[in-house]
């Protein structure tokens, strides 16, 4: 009897635990559906544009915030239903990362946060009125406005690169890659005699810290993942180069770390060319400045970044290469009520403004930190507490690249260190800071059992052109 009654007892005490574990990964929506009052009936209204790093951080801190308030209403417009997790994406390139563990759900952060979000992208601003202008005729009017736009790849005028090389600003784009790798896998497997240089040639061209990760990437997608399921082509045949402006790679990096990564990189056979431009891409070719060619047929460009080209329909103050214009508080120079943050917006970096007027670097980092601001600004300017407003102050973490699956650089707070200690870390780091429980749930357990199992990688057509 004693023995049926712990057992009854352990039992119980399960089932309480899973529920509670079950509350906690699920949270309760602020609003249940029939409570919650349209965005337009909220006394002050916050519209958020752009779901991404700076956006969706502003969003949620706002929401933190205003939990015992109900004048304020919180919508987020962005093109995308979901998050882009950047720092993961190079990772689909191998498949070392799942694709919809990078593409993080918008909807259900934002709607159990008490916020409500429409899926639209965004056509313009009418000011006199105070309302957005999104696709499809509709418009949605806001009290206070932030923009998050993002970035937009750079191909600074050089021929050929839009038409005929891959890129990297996206989900879409990192898949691309792979299809194209596999693609020309399965090309060359039906070829008969001389295979073309240019079949199994890959050009990444920037040396920042996309383009080392994509060209690691393809090293792993190659060597790990296809090479035992392609016998008769060799990988060794397979030729990736990494092509860099400047005299080395990882420019914001210590140099014994960017010593590291070269060495790493030469070690995997990929062929690194610094203080070398690239001066035109053909369907078969790279020129670089000097008259050397290259034959490939697979270029993929990461070597610039600009803010989002819909900045400019906006009718506010831009500064071409670097975003909308905002003070040290964020608030875009001459429109009230209007927020700038995140990589479409330039903005004044106060720690080094009086040496060198640098503007605060478009990284991920930089956009949480704007993001916290801009919700702290934005609720102080609603109850007029002017003297609260916060001046945004940049405050580097650090940096973490990858370069395959077991191998990093890091810079944290100043430590610096390598190898695959610096792996485990960047995948810790980046595993929890992933905001949908699923995905983080998912990539370890991807991760635990890729120690194992090689990844199955083939080529989805209709995902991508390939
Ligand atoms: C491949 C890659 C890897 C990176 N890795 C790192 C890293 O490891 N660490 C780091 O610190 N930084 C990294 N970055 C930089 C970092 O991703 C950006 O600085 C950061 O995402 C900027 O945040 P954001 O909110 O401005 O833009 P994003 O996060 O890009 O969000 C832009 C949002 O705007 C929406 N949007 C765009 N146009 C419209 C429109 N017309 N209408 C409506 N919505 C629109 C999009 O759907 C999206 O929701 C990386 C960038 C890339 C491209």
């Amino acid at each position: 009897m004693g023995r049926l009654l712990k057992g009854g007892l352990a039992l119980g005490g399960t089932v309480v635990a899973l529920g509670a574990l079950k509350r906690m990964l699920n949270p309760q929506p602020r609003y249940a559906p029939w409570e919650k009052p349209g965005y337009e009936k909220f006394e002050n209204k916050v519209l958020v544009v752009g779901g991404g790093f700076g956006g969706f951080t502003a969003a949620k801190e706002i929401t933190e915030r205003i939990k015992d308030r109900e004048d304020v209403g919180v919508l987020v417009v962005a093109k995308d239903n979901f998050f882009t997790f950047w720092p993961m994406v190079a990772g689909i390139v191998s498949s070392d990362i799942e694709t919809r563990n990078v593409a993080q759900p918008l909807r259900r952060a934002l709607i159990t946060a008490g916020a409500s979000f429409r899926r639209a992208k965004l056509n313009g601003i009418d000011h006199e009125n105070k309302k957005i202008n999104v696709d499809g005729g509709l418009e949605f009017p806001y009290d206070q406005l932030i923009i998050s736009l993002g970035g937009q790849p750079n191909f600074f005028g050089i021929p050929g690169v839009e038409e005929h090389a891959l890129h990297m600003r996206g989900i879409e784009d990192a898949e691309r890659i792979r299809n194209r790798v596999i693609e020309r896998f399965e090309e060359v497997s039906l070829m008969r005699g001389e295979i073309p240089e240019s079949k199994l040639t890959f050009v990444v061209i920037g040396g920042g810290a996309t383009g080392v990760e994509v060209a690691s990437e393809l090293h792993l997608l190659v060597h790990e993942a296809l090479a035992p399921d392609y016998p008769n082509i060799d990988p060794h045949r397979v030729r990736i180069y990494l092509i860099e402006g400047l005299d080395n790679i990882l420019p914001e990096l210590d140099p014994v770390l960017k010593r590291a990564a070269r060495t790493r990189l030469v070690n995997q056979r990929i062929e690194v060319k610094t203080n070398t431009l690239a001066e035109e891409i053909s369907a078969n070719c790279v020129r670089l400045k000097g008259g050397e060619e290259i034959a490939s047929e697979n270029v993929i460009w990461t070597a610039g970044n600009r803010p989002n080209a819909a900045i400019s329909e906006l009718d506010l103050p831009i500064d071409e290469r670097n975003g909308i214009k905002v003070d040290s508080y964020l608030r875009v120079q001459d429109r009230p009520g209007i927020w700038a943050i995140g990589d479409c917006a330039a903005i004044p970096d106060i720690r080094q403004e009086s040496e060198n007027g640098r503007g605060v670097p478009p990284t991920a980092q930089a956009a949480v930190q704007e993001g916290k601001v801009v919700a702290k600004n934005v609720l102080a300017t609603i109850d007029g507490r002017q003297e609260d407003l916060e001046e945004f102050e940049y405050r580097p973490m650090g940096q973490l690249v990858e370069l395959g699956s077991d191998f990093a650089v890091n810079e944290v707070m100043g430590v610096r260190f390598s190898g695959r200690l610096a792996a485990i870390f960047w995948r810790l780091t980046y595993l929890t800071r992933l905001n949908s429980p699923q995905s983080k749930a998912q990539q370890a357990a991807d991760w635990v059992l890729g120690t194992f199992l090689r990844p199955a990688v083939t080529q989805v057509r209709g995902t991508s052109e390939e």
